[in-house]
Order: structure tokens, then C-alpha cells, then sequence
């Protein structure tokens, strides 16, 4: 039985670390907002949580990948535990846990102009009640995959396989490998992360890949944070001063990935042999195809996958699967791999807004033929905002540069008086080349490209594209002008006029 619908300025879709800085930024910036965040799970940290395979860490540094507001005080890359710890205290400092409704799958979201409100229904999972909520505005923090099915290949002769088949994403912290010979499928971050928790108990571990990914292997401290906790520095003045060097140096590697790709795959094999030894032999398993920072480069501390190679407990294969035998797999090149248990790290799957049905006015949403504006709203659906973060720097400096946004887009409506808020093309871009969401040589994760057509689409103007990049966005995004002719309130765009009278009073 449907309950009646609950009234909130702002809903909040997911209570991942998206949602949760957005609720934190929300309650700072637009304080007498209400709102409320729906979670499917019964509990909060969505991918820090989905995700229990041994070892599962982040790959970007804590200090960036933490919130700008909350210092991070242990070393740069953390545990899912510790990053789950982090969002806890946040959650717990701020009190938003009372606007959390766990439980909660949302399964509706309709968009009324007439009332110019979103109800949004969610299955309560506790009792299988649907409930209902209306909101002026949607943040859409649910995330980019699919928590619940993981993407496996289909191969030929998986039923035939005797030994246990699991997803990374599936594992079950009980299953025992302790001296079990284990084979990883893939060779992305998660491969990276899982491979030398396993070589530290499996009898071995062997790694089946496709193609080869590039690694950068360091250790797990930041020397400036040691230096400046040393000589006594706060750490608030920590946090800002160590991010603002991370974000410097990687702005200066992505560059230099792009301008001299060949010089810097030197230093990495350099680093690889600080853990490997003088003599590792990089062909042809440690050799990619591609350019370093095309895909995200997989982090390694303390050079583990290298150390378990050089070890003996890991072997590298490059190949493909013919077909899954029943002792393990055989490659196309006629190898056998017998395992005890097999992990697939084969990737996600693509979740295009939670995969959630959208109403416009009672017209179904086809995201692929909206166009994204800055990869956070679209044509046609006002009121909406969606946190798609980076994946060449951490997700999370998006979160925070999206919140001042947000809040400043809801405190301009409110001082303009206006109710709805939408992007749209303007007279100036009808002969603008509409693309897919991204191009597949800047940033060409398998996921992505693979439904690359269930995602937004993009213009050939800056304005129209999620450029990944956060070095051009910090300076560009702060500084949007609300009454650009690109946002239109209440149907109607700001007259040119009007801006002018408003720049000539703000002198
Ligand atoms: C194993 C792993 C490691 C990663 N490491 C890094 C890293 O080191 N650095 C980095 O920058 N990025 C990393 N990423 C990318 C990472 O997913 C993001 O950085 C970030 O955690 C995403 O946060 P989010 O809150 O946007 O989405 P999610 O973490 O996906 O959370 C979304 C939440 O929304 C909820 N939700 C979804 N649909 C619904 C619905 N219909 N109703 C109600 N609730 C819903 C989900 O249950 C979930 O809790 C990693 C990803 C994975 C999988």
C-alpha cells in the first residue's frame, strides 16, 4: 500500500561517499533546506561497502579522495574499512544520519512542471511498502555500476568448471583460499588489489589477462604530511597544503602521459624494479598497448604485485579463454590453468541513473537523447543534478566542487525567485556536433565504452562535456555565470539585458 508522499526541498539519491559530502555541503551552504537521503542498503558507503575482496583499498590517495572539509590523518591509500570509518565520523559529526533512510530502493522518479516537483517512489525493504516523496530538486549520487550484478564475460564451458567461480565483486569474506590455487581474471585495479592479498596465503596465484596494464608502484606514506606533522603543523593546514601538492604533481604527470608517454612508462618500470629486482622482465606481460592515464593507472603500495612476482606466489598470463575446463581454464594458446578457485576482476556494469525509470511529464527519459551539461545535467530534465566524479584524479573532488554548485544554484533560485531550473541548447549551438558521453581515446574504460550508448550525450563545446579533467574544471566551474543563456529558469532564459543590469549593480 502506498503511503502518502513526504515533502523535502532536496532528495538525495545514494548514501555513497557522493551523497554523503552532498548532504554535507547541502546542510553548510543552504541551511534551511530540508532533505532527505534515500540508500537501498541498510547501511552507507555504497562501493566501499558493495566491495569485501581481500585487500580492497582505494587507489587514489586519501587526502584527495577524502572530503576538502574532513583532514585525512593516516597514510594516503586506505582500506575500505578505514574510508567506511572516515564517512562514519562525517556522518556522525554532522548529524546526518538523521535524514538517512536506509532500505530505501527508489524505483520511480517522475517530474511534474505543472507542480514543478519530482515524486520519487522507493520500495521500503523492510516491509515492501512503496513510499512516496516529492522534491524540488533530485541529487543524483547513486554512482556509475550496477552493485548488485557485476559484468562476467560469458565463456564457453563455465558449467563444466568444478572448482568455485566468484566475482570480485560477490566475494564472500568467509570463503577460505588459505593454500588453495587461486586464478585472477583481469589485471585492472581490482586484479591489482586482490592479487597480493591472495599470494600472502594461496598455495599460488595466477593472474589470466587480456592485455597488459600499466602500474605505479610507490610507497604508502606522503612525505610532506610526515614532514609537516613533524615539525608540528595542524592538520587542517595538512590537508590543504598535501592535497594542493598531490593535485599539482598529478596534473604534471597527466600532461606529461600525454606529451612524453614513453619517457614516463620509463619511470614506472623504474619504480617496478625498486620492488622487482634490477632484472624484471616487462614483456610481455607488463607492456600496455595503450598510453599511460588512457585507463586509470593501477596503484600499487609498497610495489606488492611486483614483490609476490618476484617471489614466485603470483605468474602472469596474457592471453585469452578458449574455454573453462573442468580443473580451471584453457587459453586460446592451448594452456591449461588449473585453479581451485577462480576470481573474475572482469569489470562492471554500467548503471545509467540507478537504472531508475524517469518521467518527464509523463514522457519516459531516454538519457542518450539528452546532452549532458558539464556531465552533471541534462536537456529536458530540470531540477536534476548528477555526481559523476573523476577518474583520472579522485571522484571525490567532484563531490565537493559539484556541492558548491548545487547550493549555489539553489540559493540563486531562491533569491530570483524561481522554482525550476533546466539546461538547453541555445540558438548559438544548433550547429554543434552532438557526440557520444566521451571520447574513446581519452578515457576508455571497458564499462563505458561497452554502453556507451545508454549514456548521455555531449556537444563539441566545452560546456556540453564531462571533460574528466579536474585541473580546467576547478578554475571553470566556480566561476559559472547562473545567467549564462545555457540555464533556463521557469522556461525562460535570462535576458541578455537583465545580466548586464545585474553586472552593472554588482560594480
Ligand atoms: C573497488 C573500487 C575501488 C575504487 N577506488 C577508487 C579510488 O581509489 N579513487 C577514486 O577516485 N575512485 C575509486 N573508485 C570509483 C568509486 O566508485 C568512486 O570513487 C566513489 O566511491 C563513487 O561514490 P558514489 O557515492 O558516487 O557512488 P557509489 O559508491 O556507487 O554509491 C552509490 C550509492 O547509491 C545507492 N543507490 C544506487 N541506486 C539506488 C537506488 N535506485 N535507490 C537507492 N539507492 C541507490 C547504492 O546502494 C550506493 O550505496 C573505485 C571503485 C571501485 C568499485
Amino acid at each position: 500500500m502506498a503511503d502518502s508522499a513526504t515533502h523535502i526541498d532536496v532528495l538525495i539519491v545514494g548514501a555513497g561517499i557522493s551523497g554523503i559530502g552532498s548532504a554535507y555541503h547541502l546542510q553548510e551552504q543552504c541551511p534551511t533546506k530540508s532533505y532527505v537521503i534515500l540508500e537501498m542498503k541498510d547501511t552507507f558507503g555504497g562501493t566501499w561497502e558493495t566491495h569485501k575482496y581481500p585487500g580492497v583499498r582505494s587507489d587514489s590517495d586519501l587526502y584527495t579522495f577524502g572530503y576538502r572539509f574532513k583532514p585525512w590523518v593516516g597514510a594516503p591509500i586506505a582500506s575500505a574499512e578505514e574510508i567506511l570509518k572516515y564517512m562514519g565520523e562525517v556522518i556522525e559529526e554532522n548529524s546526518i544520519d538523521q535524514h538517512i533512510r536506509y532500505g530505501h530502493r527508489i524505483t520511480g522518479c517522475s517530474w511534474s512542471s505543472q507542480d514543478n516537483l519530482w515524486t520519487v517512489q522507493a520500495t521500503r525493504l523492510a516491509d515492501d511498502a512503496t513510499v512516496s516523496f516529492t522534491c524540488n530538486f533530485l541529487w543524483m549520487c547513486q554512482g556509475y555500476y550496477d552493485h548488485e550484478n557485476p559484468y562476467i564475460p560469458e565463456w564457453s564451458g563455465m558449467d563444466s568448471y568444478k572448482g568455485t567461480f566468484i566475482h570480485a565483486q560477490k566475494w564472500d569474506p568467509e570463503t577460505d583460499y588459505a593454500g588453495k590455487r587461486v586464478l585472477v581474471i583481469g589485471s585492472g585495479a581490482t586484479a591489482a588489489t586482490v592479487v597480493p592479498a591472495f599470494a600472502e596465503k594461496a598455495a599460488h596465484v595466477t593472474m589470466l589477462q587480456r592485455s597488459p596494464t600499466y602500474f605505479f608502484c610507490s610507497e604508502n606514506k606522503n612525505e610532506l604530511a610526515d614532514r609537516l606533522r613533524e615539525i608540528g603543523i595542524d592538520e587542517p593546514t595538512i590537508h590543504r597544503v598535501v592535497r594542493a601538492q598531490i593535485m599539482y604533481d598529478q596534473d604534471m604527470m597527466t600532461k606529461r602521459c600525454q606529451t612524453e608517454p614513453d619517457q614516463v612508462f620509463e619511470e614506472l618500470k623504474a619504480l617496478i624494479r625498486q620492488y622487482a629486482g634490477e632484472d624484471f622482465e616487462f614483456e610481455p606481460h607488463f607492456t600496455p598497448k595503450y598510453r599511460p592515464w588512457q585507463q586509470r593507472l593501477a596503484f600499487c603500495p609498497e610495489g606488492d604485485v611486483f614483490q609476490a612476482a618476484a617471489a614466485g606466489k603470483l605468474s602472469v598470463v596474457t592471453d585469452t579463454i578458449d574455454t573453462f575446463t573442468e580443473k580451471g581454464v584453457r587459453t586460446a594458446s592451448g594452456e591449461e590453468i588449473e585453479a581451485d578457485i577462480i576470481v573474475a576482476c572482469t569489470g562492471f556494469r554500467l548503471s545509467v541513473m540507478g537504472e531508475i525509470p524517469f518521467q518527464v511529464d509523463g514522457k519516459s527519459v531516454d538519457w542518450h537523447e539528452t546532452v549532458n551539461y558539464r556531465g552533471m545535467m541534462f536537456t529536458g530534465v530540470p531540477n536534476l543534478v548528477w555526481v559523476f566524479g573523476y577518474f583520472r584524479a579522485s571522484w571525490t573532488l567532484r563531490v565537493d566542487m559539484l556541492g558548491d554548485f548545487v547550493c549555489n544554484l539553489l540559493n540563486h533560485m531562491d533569491e530570483t525567485g524561481t522554482k525550476r531550473i533546466e539546461v538547453s541548447l541555445r540558438d548559438e549551438d544548433s550547429d554543434m556536433d552532438i557526440l557520444p558521453w566521451i571520447e574513446a581515446d581519452n578515457f576508455n574504460p571497458n564499462y563505458l565504452m561497452r554502453d556507451i550508448d545508454r549514456l548521455p550525450q555531449r556537444g563539441a563545446k566545452p560546456e556540453w562535456r564531462h571533460n574528466q579533467d579536474y585541473w580546467s574544471e576547478r578554475d571553470e566551474i566556480p566561476t559559472t555565470d547562473l545567467d549564462s543563456p545555457e540555464f533556463v529558469y521557469d522556461g525562460k532564459r535570462r535576458s541578455q539585458s537583465a545580466v548586464r543590469k545585474k553586472a552593472a549593480n554588482a560594480t
